[in-house]
């Protein structure tokens, strides 16, 4: 925290502007007239991703089915390349990750590859905070393991959007064959401890994967380090690939060789994919977990979208991403305290993602009223306003102007003249 007594005056919100080293990341994305707090959700497109794209959209106009091997990027390794290039962001070996599927069906993938429940072992653990795609695809593998998910998977409870690591580890008991986590949590926007998680599975003998979509291109990651078995992510929120971008996974080096879940034809080394053979040859590295023909036109914008983080450093994105979250939770601390907001997310910055949650009983009109005023928030049901400041392209002001617009709205009881339910997308 800055502990400025200047905070809530627009001059010192400029003066942070004008020496961020990141700011002119900005003029890169295409932003408008809005203040968008979203990026957690979709980013941002970049004028390096549009660049990017229409590369690959030329390359079929102009190459056809050679696009696959001829252009300024062949799609038939372009996983492999993208795959590369989000090592760093996951601190992971090259060949250990590959841009493929989207999350759900990355889930799919990798629980079905590690998750090899016994008579004794047979349980996935998990918690009640997480992405409800990710207790669904866990589920549905249960079932298909002929395992009922009422017995078989094990929610460790959050209290008020928190979740306790000392309660995860007591729930790694005898009988958990899998753990799948959230890296930071889509509501609180707490970080989990992923090494220290890791560290107790494994010294009970269970396997521990992640799902970093709310930590990818926000915090940084050292996955293989940190010894963890398994990761999936999206690239459509902080590293801003487009709607619906093609995802990411992980797979440790140690399980290189083992048989994919979900097999197809990409999932084939790569040198003889196109001998059409029926008994499939899996890639040796992470490429074994990919399954049909890759969405090139969804993975393209990747291309120009990674570009930046590798020029920026994600140890900068965090740096600023945290000065911009401490400045809005020391705001909101100062101008709204008497409108009874709770901030849920957590105050102490190394538990905190990239993104703050608030609660208040009004949240679904106070949005529509900040929508209103030309800043995008996130309602979450029931009662909750997500606010994720982007590190490449919001600004200490646009924190500063969404603060003050809140207190306007809260002191004039503007939200009053919307209806406080949400609409379909929220
Ligand atoms: C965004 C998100 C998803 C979305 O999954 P898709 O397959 O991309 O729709 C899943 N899980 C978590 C934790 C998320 O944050």
């Amino acid at each position: 925290m800055t502990g400025d007594k200047n905070i809530n005056k627009i001059e010192f919100a400029k003066n942070k502007d004008a020496v961020d080293p990141l700011a002119q990341y900005r003029n890169e994305f295409y932003i408008g007239d809005k203040i968008y707090l979203d990026g957690n959700s979709l980013g941002l497109l970049s004028k390096r991703a549009e660049q990017s794209l229409m590369k690959v959209f030329h390359s079929w106009k102009e190459y056809g089915i050679d696009g696959w091997m001829k252009g300024d990027y062949p799609w038939f390794d372009l996983s492999q390349q993208l795959g590369k290039q989000l090592a760093p962001l996951v601190g992971a070996y090259e060949s250990e990750v590959i841009v493929t599927g989207s999350t759900t069906v990355n889930i799919h993938q990798l629980i079905s590859t590690f998750y090899k429940p016994t008579t004794s072992r047979n349980k996935i653990l998990a918690d009640d905070a997480t992405f409800p795609s990710d207790i669904y695809a866990l589920k549905s593998q249960i079932q298909l393991k002929s395992y009922h998910p009422k017995d078989a998977l094990i929610q460790v409870k959050s209290k008020d959007g928190i979740l306790y690591e000392d309660e995860i580890i007591e729930h790694m008991t005898d009988d958990i064959s899998l753990i799948f986590l959230p890296s930071v949590l889509y509501r609180s926007g707490q970080i989990l401890d992923i090494e220290r998680l890791t560290q107790e599975a494994h010294k009970r003998g269970i396997q521990i994967g992640f799902d970093l979509c709310h930590s990818i291109g926000a915090v940084p990651h050292d996955l293989h380090k940190w010894d963890v078995d398994f990761a999936v992510w999206c690239n459509y929120k902080h590293i801003n690939g487009g709607p619906g971008a093609v995802a990411g996974l992980y797979v440790n080096q140690k399980y290189f060789g083992k048989t994919p879940g979900i097999a197809g034809w990409f999932s084939s080394r790569k040198e003889i994919q196109f001998d059409m053979n029926h008994n499939l040859e899996a890639a040796v590295d992470a490429g074994a977990y990919e399954i049909g023909t890759p969405h090139v036109l969804s993975m393209a914008p990747l291309i120009g979208a990674l570009e930046i983080f590798n020029e920026v450093g994600i140890n900068n994105i965090r740096k600023k991403s945290l000065e911009l979250t401490n400045y809005f939770i020391e705001l909101i601390e100062l101008e709204l305290s008497q409108y009874k907001f709770k901030i849920v997310s957590p105050i102490e910055e190394e538990k905190r993602g990239a993104h703050i949650l608030l609660e208040h009983e009004q949240s679904a009109s106070i949005c529509k009223a900040l929508k209103s005023h030309g800043i995008i928030p996130d309602f979450r049901a029931p009662n909750f306003i997500r606010l994720g400041p982007v590190a490449l392209y919001n600004s200490f002001y646009d924190i500063w102007k969404t603060v003050n617009v809140l207190k306007k709205i809260m002191e004039e009881e503007q939200y009053k003249n919307f209806d406080n339910t949400r609409e379909i997308i929220a």
